[in-house]
């Protein structure tokens, strides 16, 4: 079955169009099978969390729109599994909040670079930054450590959207302030996070990019505002309890 033919009506609509992607990028080069495993993992949350936007993700997606409009130098990175799943919002994001686009992988290769690179310019993209990998990040491996001097090294803010743990830390210990998507509360990501939105990637980036055509016009004080009043910790427990709450309806999956 291709995309297209999965019944918008079917229980599972929006999972096996996530898998159809994941596998799609895997098949077109831009994805790892490790991230088969990865969406594996966050598509076992989703299905925890009701696969819908709790209300503390949104206002996580607020708070991140606000640091990503406050921003000098905002980044938005992408790995293999975002530039299968939401390429053209990913596009959105950037143009809506002036940031740049940089491919950042765990799994690094130049030909996996170049074709997250090309798939992004598809779908609209201008400059997408990666290549250059001309810095390092503190702390980490080699190839894993690789970014741009002028991308994610000079950022101020960075939105990494289902990032690996160490990596995370490790920018986080950097003193940027990291915005992060990842369906599992529990992970060091998240848990590092200035933001942590507890949602698919599938709805979190459209809704960052509606807060932030919402925000366009805010002044700064009620973005500082917006930002100071964030409180991780609240967004992770709430999170965890609307996992553990168990008033969700499966019996139509
Ligand atoms: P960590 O190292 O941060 O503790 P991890 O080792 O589980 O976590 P990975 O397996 O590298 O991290 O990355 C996968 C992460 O991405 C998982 O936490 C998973 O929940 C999340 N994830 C996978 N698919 C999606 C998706 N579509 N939307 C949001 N998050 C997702």
């Amino acid at each position: 079955m291709v995309e297209a033919e999965i019944p918008a009506d079917h229980p599972r609509h929006d999972s096996l169009v996530t898998r159809h992607r994941v596998e799609a990028g895997v098949e077109k080069g831009i994805t790892s099978r490790q991230g088969l495993i990865a969406q594996g993992r966050g598509e076992a949350f989703d299905y925890l969390l009701g696969e819908r936007t709790i209300p503390s993700a949104d206002a996580a997606a607020r708070a991140a729109a606000a640091h990503l409009l406050l921003a000098d130098h905002p980044v938005v990175a992408v790995n293999g599994n975002a530039a299968a799943l939401v390429p053209a919002e990913l596009v959105d994001l950037a143009d809506a909040v002036g940031a740049d686009l940089e491919v950042n992988l765990f799994n690094r290769t130049d030909e996996r670079i170049r074709a997250i690179a090309d798939h992004l310019r598809e779908h609209g993209a201008r400059e997408v930054k990666g290549m250059a990998a001309d810095a390092r990040i503190p702390n980490l491996a080699h190839e894993r450590a690789k970014v741009d001097a002028d991308g994610i090294a000079d950022a101020d803010v960075v939105l990494v959207p289902l990032e690996d743990g160490d990596r995370a830390a490790a920018l986080a210990d950097l003193g940027k302030v990291e915005l992060v998507i990842d369906l599992n509360p529990l992970s060091r990501s998240a848990q590092v996070a200035d933001v942590p939105i507890v949602d698919n990637i599938l709805r979190a980036v459209p809704r960052i990019t509606a807060h932030a055509r919402d925000l366009a016009d805010a002044d700064r004080a009620e973005l500082e505002r917006l930002v100071a009043e964030f409180d991780p910790d609240a967004t992770l427990a709430a999170a965890e309890r609307a996992i553990r709450g168990g008033d969700l309806d499966y019996s139509s999956g």
